[in-house]
């Protein structure tokens, strides 16, 4: 038996959804279909935002974008403003609240108000939903698309929105399914990564002892291949919280660099699932991807952002003041939080960081992170006595130095399962961008994350889901119209 719909949606994530309501607003006498590969639609929405779904930004802006086409993108968010999507959410009977970063949250705080605001206005329309339905198959033949699932089953549709998502999060459904299908209709698709991730680091030590310790600044990933005076080549920055874990940083601020250094990986190019399956049957994919051998990437991080030169050495000298010779390495507890603290202290008398600086010009050129056992200070603090002295000098100059750059080296990335986005996807090229619709596939239209287009966090990437597949929605109802 095959089912005929006027509109038939390959996936019921955010996308998916927004495309299917905005295609039932437009003309409620639609037969509307959508294929959710897994048992429940929306998983990635109850999981967005630590379970508060960040779904848009205040302040959007092309800039917080990547992907090949930055006119496509400029050309979706004039096209449908965070005001207009907020407009969207308040006509479901949802209200939201802007943060003072200005992320857009639901005024519940709750993401399952999203998604049972969708899925009610999806059933009041009379769209019809089903579940655990993977489509393996798309094909356009005599002026209708016909849909092929695992089952063997098919079904027809006059328009079909392909809104599959990337490979981010396996666990809730990320595959390789949307690349896949695109690419057997000879649509173009980039490489794929995982981004938003954590950074692995080559620093076990500080992993080890630190693992759970959180601290805020400002990090610069830098590209250390392309430069020959070890100053490297400073490819993206982020600032905020930092998290270092067992195997090196996470935290929105170190997440937000992983798209430059997964570029940089050996990461293989049919890695994740074909299909969303369950988490049960998950083949188990890489924890980590090493960056490539020719690579050399550090974070260069500034510990005191908001402090001035004068102002860092001002508060070591009081706080030196008061220590007894033996605890010289607690320095830094007044200015980091204390594991940290201490073990930059240690490190520093030990003379394993903070050798390269110019003691005689009082400021940090570079600081050298490289054991040196036969340190300067080491010898330098062992001599002193508690008062102050030029042993006493150095190690201020060295402490306020590697608060200002304290360089951590790079040696890969977390994979996919914890990246909250796919870096890459179709190329967005092949559609029109008033109407999501395939340019050489009339009929087909795409939406969401299975595009080339990857934004930062901040409800940048929600947005765009939920944009797109409105205005891919919309436009397969009114080309039905005609
Ligand atoms: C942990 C986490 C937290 C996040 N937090 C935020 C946040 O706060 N703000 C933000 O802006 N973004 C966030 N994101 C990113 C955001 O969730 C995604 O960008 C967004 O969900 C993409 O929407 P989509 O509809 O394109 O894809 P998805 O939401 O992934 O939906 C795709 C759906 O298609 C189904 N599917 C795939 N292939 C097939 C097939 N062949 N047949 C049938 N069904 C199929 C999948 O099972 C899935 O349900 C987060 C992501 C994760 C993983």
């Amino acid at each position: 038996m095959t089912d005929f719909f006027d509109l038939v949606i390959i996936g019921g994530g955010a996308s998916g959804l927004a495309a299917a309501l905005a295609a039932s607003q437009q003309d409620d006498s639609l037969r509307i279909l959508v294929l959710e590969a897994q048992e429940q639609p929306g998983r990635k929405i109850l999981a967005s935002g630590n379970g508060r779904c960040n779904l848009s930004h205040f302040d959007l802006s092309v800039d917080d974008y990547c992907g090949q086409d930055r006119n496509f993108v400029q050309f979706l968010l004039r096209r449908l403003s965070t005001e207009e999507l907020l407009g969207f959410w308040e006509r479901l009977g949802v209200l939201t609240v802007v943060d003072t970063e200005g992320r857009v949250y639901p005024l519940s705080n709750q993401a399952a108000t999203i998604l049972n605001a969708l899925s009610e206005a999806l059933s009041r329309a009379g769209v019809e939903l089903r579940t655990e339905s993977p489509v393996i198959r798309l094909k356009s033949e005599g002026g209708h698309w016909t849909v092929t699932l695992l089952s063997g089953h098919m079904i027809k549709g006059r328009k079909v929105v392909l809104a599959t998502g990337g490979l981010a999060s396996p666990q809730l459904g990320g595959s390789r399914s949307g690349y896949l299908l695109a690419a057997k209709l000879n649509l173009p698709v980039t490489a794929v990564y995982p981004s938003l991730t954590p950074l692995v680091l080559a620093e076990p030590a500080l992993s080890q002892q630190l693992k759970g310790t959180r601290f805020r600044g400002v990090a610069v990933l830098k590209n250390l291949t392309a430069e020959a005076d070890g100053e490297g080549r400073a490819l993206k920055s982020t600032q905020g919280e930092f998290l270092i874990t067992d195997y090196g940083l996470s935290g929105i601020a170190a997440m937000e660099l992983a798209d430059e250094v997964a570029i940089r990986c050996e990461i293989p190019a049919d890695e994740g699932p074909e299909l969303p399956i369950r988490r049960a049957k998950l083949r188990p994919l890489a924890k980590w991807y090493p960056l490539r051998p020719d690579e050399q990437l550090v974070l260069d991080l500034n510990l005191v952002p908001d402090l001035s030169a004068q102002e860092v050495k001002a508060s070591l000298w009081q706080r030196l003041s008061s220590l007894p010779a033996e605890n010289k390495y607690q320095l830094l507890t007044g200015i980091l939080p204390l594991p940290l603290a201490e073990y930059l202290g240690r490190e520093l008398i030990a003379g394993k960081i903070g050798t390269g600086f110019n003691s005689s010009a009082g400021e940090n050129r570079q600081v050298n992170n490289e054991p040196n056992s036969s340190s300067a200070i080491h010898n330098r603090v062992a001599e002193t006595d508690g008062t102050a002295n030029s042993s006493d000098e150095y190690l201020v100059a060295a402490a306020s130095a590697v608060l200002n750059l304290w360089r951590l080296r790079i040696s890969g990335v977390r994979g996919y399962e914890q990246a909250q986005i796919s870096l890459g996807g179709l190329y967005t090229s092949a559609l029109n961008p008033r109407t999501m619709e395939v340019r050489s596939r009339p009929g087909l239209y795409i939406a969401g994350e299975v595009l080339d287009v990857t934004g930062a966090t901040g409800g940048y990437n929600l947005h765009f889901a939920f944009a797109s597949g409105i205005i891919a929605g919309e436009s397969a109802a009114t080309a039905l119209r005609k």
